[in-house]
C-alpha cells in the first residue's frame, strides 16, 4: 500500500522574497491558485469558507518564510461563529494544507460571522525542539488586522501582512522590519517603516491577487530600490502517512480495535484535510493489539 497520499498535483504556485537596498526591510509575495484549487478539490465549501481558507494559507505561507529551521506554521482559528474550526499549515519547505471543521452550514460572507467570538492561536513547530505558541484574539475585521494586532504586541520588529482572496485564488504582501544594519538611527528606521508600509497599504485585493510581483513592486516601490529575489514554489501537500495514523492508533485502547475489528474487519483511519484513506487489517495490528493499558508490549 501507498505510503504517501495520491493526490493529484497541479503545476507549483510562488512565493517571492524581496528586500530594500537602503533600508533593513524585507518582504515576501505569495500568490496561490493552483494550490487552493487542489485543497478545495478535496473538500466542498461555500464561497465565504473558501475565500477564509485563501486568505488563511496565504498567510500561513507568509508567515512559514520567516522560520529560520526545519518545521511548520500553524494558523488556527477557533470560533462561536459558522466555522468553528479553521486550521492552515505550511511548512518550511512551503507545502501547505488546511481545513475549515464543521463549516458544511457556514453560508456568510463576512469575516465577523464565520469566525465570530474568535480566537487565533499561531503555532510554531520545529522539526527539532519545542513548539511554540501564541494566541490572538480575532479581530471583527480580518485574519490581517488580527495578525498585525498579533505582532504589534508581541515582536519588536514591525511585521505587517495584506491578504486577498476570491475564494480560488488567494493571494499576499508581508512587511517585516529587520534588525538595524543598513540605518542604525531609530527615527530613519521608524520613516522608513512608515514610508513601506503606508504604500504598502494602497494596494487592492484585486492587486494583489492579479499583478505579477515585479509589477506589485513597481507600482508600489518605482522609487526606491528593491531586490526580488528568485520565486520558491508553493504546493498543496498533506503530511499524512500510513505510520502516522498507525501511531494515532496506538493511542486508543486495545480494546477499543478489538471491537472495530469485529464489527468490520479492519480499522480505517481518514485524513481529514486530503481525505486519504489508511486501512489496517487484524495481522498489521498485532502489536498494537497485544499492548497492555501502558503501552507496552507483554
Ligand atoms: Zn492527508
Amino acid at each position: 500500500m501507498n505510503d504517501t497520499p495520491d493526490i493529484p498535483q497541479t503545476d507549483a504556485d510562488q512565493s517571492q522574497r524581496f528586500l530594500f537596498d537602503d533600508a533593513d526591510i524585507r518582504g515576501e509575495i505569495v500568490q496561490l491558485d493552483h494550490t487552493l484549487a487542489d485543497l478545495l478539490a478535496v473538500h466542498q465549501y461555500a464561497p465565504g469558507v473558501s475565500r477564509l481558507l485563501g486568505e488563511f494559507l496565504a498567510a500561513a505561507t507568509l508567515l512559514s518564510t520567516t522560520l529560520k529551521f526545519e518545521g511548520r506554521l500553524v494558523l488556527q482559528a477557533r470560533s462561536e461563529g459558522e466555522v468553528p474550526l479553521l486550521m492552515a499549515e505550511c511548512s518550511d519547505q512551503l507545502l501547505v494544507r488546511g481545513i475549515a471543521r464543521g463549516a458544511q452550514h457556514a453560508t456568510s460572507g463576512e469575516f465577523s460571522q464565520l469566525l465570530a467570538g474568535g480566537v487565533l492561536a499561531i503555532t510554531i513547530e520545529p522539526l527539532r525542539g519545542k513548539p511554540y505558541q501564541g494566541i490572538v484574539p480575532l479581530s471583527e475585521n480580518s485574519l490581517a488586522a488580527s495578525l498585525d494586532a498579533y505582532f504589534e504586541q508581541s515582536e519588536q520588529l514591525q511585521t505587517r501582512l495584506w491578504l486577498a482572496s476570491d475564494g480560488e485564488h488567494a493571494a499576499g504582501l508581508l512587511l517585516q522590519q529587520l534588525p538595524a544594519q543598513l540605518q542604525r538611527s531609530a527615527d530613519q528606521r521608524a520613516l522608513q517603516w512608515q514610508h513601506a508600509s503606508t504604500l504598502a497599504a494602497t494596494l487592492s485585493g484585486d492587486e494583489l491577487l492579479q499583478l505579477a510581483p515585479e509589477t506589485l513592486l513597481h507600482r508600489l516601490y518605482h522609487e526606491d530600490p528593491v531586490r526580488l529575489f528568485e520565486p520558491r514554489p508553493v504546493r498543496f501537500h498533506c503530511s499524512c502517512s500510513m505510520q502516522r495514523s498507525r501511531n494515532a492508533l496506538a493511542a486508543l485502547p486495545p480494546r477499543e480495535l478489538e471491537e472495530i475489528l469485529a464489527e468490520q474487519g479492519h480499522v480505517e483511519v481518514d485524513c481529514e484535510f486530503c481525505n486519504q484513506q489508511y486501512r489496517f487489517d487484524r495481522e498489521g495490528l498485532q502489536d498494537l493489539l497485544q499492548a497492555g493499558p501502558s503501552g507496552t508490549i507483554h
